[in-house]
C-alpha cells in the first residue's frame, strides 16, 4: 500500500451502516478521514494495511454493540491495543480497526485478593506504577511497558525480561471479560486462587490475537513486591562464552530475575543513541539481576552468579551499586529497538525461542546465517529463558536484500525449530510469521486451531488473515 493520498481507496460501508455504527460510540469516536485510517493501520512493523472505518469504543456495552452489527453485516473486526505489536495482529484487513485505547481504567486494585481489575487499554507500565505504590507486584514487563496496553499483552500472551523468574502475561491472567464474535459477552475464570471449573476458555484466549474473543476486562493476579533486586553487567570477549554463562548460571539453584543479552552491534548502536559510557571492548553484554525480601541474600546471590560469569569468561562484572546505575543500565537494554533503528532504514526483528541447553548452538546458527546472507543481524533478548531476538537491519527499497532478508528469517525460524524451538517466544504470528506455522506445530494442529476458530467465529470477522497460513507471504 502506498501512502500516496491518491491512491487511498475510498471508504465504500454504505452511509447508513456508518450511522448505525456512529450512533453507537458518537460521532467523535468514529473515524473515517484517510489521515485517520492511515494512522490505525500500522503497528510496529513495516507493514500497513487500511481499514474502512475506525471506531474507538468506551464500554464493553459498546463493543458488543459494535460487534453485533458487524456479525449481522459480515465485516472484519480488527481489535488493537497501543500498536506496538511487532507480528502484525493489529493491522486490519479492511473493515473495522476497533481501538481499545479509550477503556483504559484500572477499576480496582484488591490488596486483600492480591489482584488487579482493569479494561484492555491500561499501560502496562501504568498499572505496574500504580499497583506497586501499595507494595504489590506485577512482574510482566515487555520492554514496550511504556506503550503497550493490558488487551494487548494478553492477546500475544507478551514476556519480558522478568519472565525467566515470574513467567509471563498469561501466568497473571485469572479471569477474563470477552464480547465474542456474536456480540455475546462471557466472564471466563475468576477471583479464586484455584478455578477448574470446566474447560479452561481464559488460556485459549489469552495469546489468541484478537481472533477469538475481544478482551473488555482483565483481572490480573499480583505479588507481593520484593524488597530488593540488585542488577550487573557482565562483559565478554565472545558471545558463545556468554550464552554458555547464562546455561551455567541457570544450573546454579538460584533463579535470577532477568539474564538479559546483547551483542556488540546491539551495544554499539545503543551508545550511539544514548552516550551512556556502554564497554566499546566486550563482544557481549550479559545483563542480571536477582530480587527476593532479604538483601544479604540477593547479595550473595549476585555475587554467586557474577563468579560463576567469571569462570566461564566474563572479562570484568560491574555490579550496580546505586538505582541509578542500574536504572542507567536498563535504560540502555529498553532502547535497543530505537537504537536499531537508526543504524539502517529497517529491521526485521525475530522473537524466536529455544530450550535453555540450546542458547548456545542458536547463537551460532544466527552467527552462521548472518554471514551466508551477508545481512547485519545483531542479537540481543531474554537469553535466560532461551527467547531471542535477532534483528535482520536491512533497507526495504532494495529488493535483492530483501530476498536475502527473507532467506535469513526462513533460515532463523528452521534453525530454532531444528533445535527444538519455536518461532514466537512472546510476539505471536500474525501476519508476518504465518507462512511458517506448519513448520513448528506440524499438519494434525494446523487442522485443528482453525477448526477451533470456526466454532467460536464460524464467519471469521475477528482479526481475519492472522496467524494461519493463507498460502501468501505477507511481508510488504
Ligand atoms: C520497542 C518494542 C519493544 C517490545 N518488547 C517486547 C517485549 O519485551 N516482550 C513482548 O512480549 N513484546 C514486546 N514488544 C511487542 C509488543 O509491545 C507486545 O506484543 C504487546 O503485547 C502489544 O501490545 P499492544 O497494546 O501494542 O497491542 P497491539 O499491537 O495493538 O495488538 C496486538 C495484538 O493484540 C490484539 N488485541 C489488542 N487488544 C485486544 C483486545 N482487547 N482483545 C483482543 N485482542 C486484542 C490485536 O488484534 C493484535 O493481534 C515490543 C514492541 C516494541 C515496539
Amino acid at each position: 500500500m502506498s501512502t500516496d493520498p491518491s491512491s487511498i481507496p475510498p471508504v465504500t460501508l454504505a452511509p447508513a451502516l456508518l450511522s448505525e455504527l456512529r450512533a453507537v460510540v458518537g460521532p467523535a469516536n468514529l473515524l473515517t478521514e484517510d489521515a485517520d485510517r492511515l494512522a490505525y493501520g500500522i503497528d510496529g512493523t513495516w507493514v500497513e494495511r487500511l481499514p474502512q472505518v475506525v471506531i474507538l469504543p468506551a464500554t464493553e456495552a459498546e463493543v458488543a454493540k459494535i460487534v453485533k452489527i458487524a456479525a449481522r453485516v459480515g465485516i472484519a473486526i480488527t481489535p488493537r491495543g497501543n500498536a506496538s505489536g511487532l507480528s502484525g495482529g493489529a493491522l486490519p484487513r479492511a473493515g473495522i480497526a476497533l481501538a481499545l485505547t479509550r477503556m483504559n481504567r484500572i477499576i480496582e486494585i484488591s490488596r486483600d485478593d492480591q489482584v488487579a481489575v482493569v479494561e484492555p487499554g491500561v499501560i502496562t507500565g501504568e498499572l505496574q506504577r500504580a499497583v506497586e505504590r501499595i507494595g504489590l507486584f506485577y512482574p510482566p514487563d515487555p520492554s514496550s511497558l511504556s506503550v503497550s496496553a493490558i488487551g494487548g499483552n494478553i492477546a500475544e500472551n507478551a514476556g519480558g525480561a522478568r519472565c525467566l523468574k515470574y513467567g509471563v502475561t498469561g501466568d497473571y491472567v485469572m479471569a477474563l471479560r470477552v464480547v465474542l464474535p456474536s456480540g455475546a459477552v462471557i466472564r471466563t475464570g475468576g477471583r479464586t486462587v484455584k478455578n477448574v471449573t470446566g474447560y479452561n476458555l481464559r488460556a485459549l484466549f489469552v495469546g489468541s490475537e484478537g481472533t477469538l474473543g475481544i478482551v473488555t476486562q482483565a483481572t490480573l493476579r499480583l505479588l507481593p513486591k520484593p524488597r530488593h533486586t540488585l542488577t550487573c553487567a557482565a562483559h565478554f570477549m565472545d558471545i558463545e562464552a556468554a550464552a554458555h554463562a547464562t546455561t551455567a548460571m541457570l544450573l546454579s539453584g538460584i533463579i535470577p530475575t532477568t539474564i538479559e543479552l546483547m551483542d556488540r552491534t546491539t551495544i554499539d548502536c545503543v551508545e550511539a543513541l544514548l552516550h551512556l559510557g556502554l564497554p566499546n571492548d566486550t563482544a557481549a553484554l550479559l545483563l542480571i539481576s536477582v530480587d527476593g525480601n532479604h538483601l544479604d541474600a540477593v547479595t550473595d546471590d549476585l555475587a554467586t552468579l557474577a563468579e560463576i560469569c567469571q569462570t566461564t569468561g566474563a572479562t570484568q562484572v560491574q555490579r550496580a551499586d546505586t538505582p541509578e546505575e542500574a536504572a542507567r543500565l536498563w535504560q540502555a537494554r529498553r532502547s535497543v529497538a530505537p537504537a536499531l533503528a537508526r543504524r539502517r532504514p529497517n529491521k526485521l526483528g525475530e522473537d524466536i525461542a529455544v530450550p535453555r541447553s540450546q542458547i548456545p548452538a542458536m547463537v551460532r546458527a544466527v552467527r552462521a546465517i548472518a554471514a551466508e546472507y551477508q545481512l547485519l543481524i545483531p542479537l540481543y533478548g531474554h537469553a535466560g529463558d532461551g527467547n531471542l531476538h535477532p534483528n535482520i537491519l536491512c533497507d526495504r527499497r532494495d529488493a535483492e536484500e530483501m530476498t536475502r532478508v527473507r532467506g535469513a528469517a526462513a533460515a532463523i525460524f528452521a534453525a530454532a525449530v531444528a533445535l527444538g524451538g519455536t518461532l514466537s517466544g512472546e510476539h505471536g504470528i500474525g501476519l508476518l510469521k504465518k507462512e511458517f506455522l506448519e513448520s513448528d506445530l506440524g499438519p494434525d494442529q494446523i487442522a485443528l486451531m482453525p477448526a477451533i476458530k470456526a466454532t467460536i467465529d464460524p464467519t471469521g470477522i475477528f482479526n481475519p488473515g492472522k496467524i494461519f497460513p493463507t498460502g501468501t507471504a505477507e511481508w510488504e
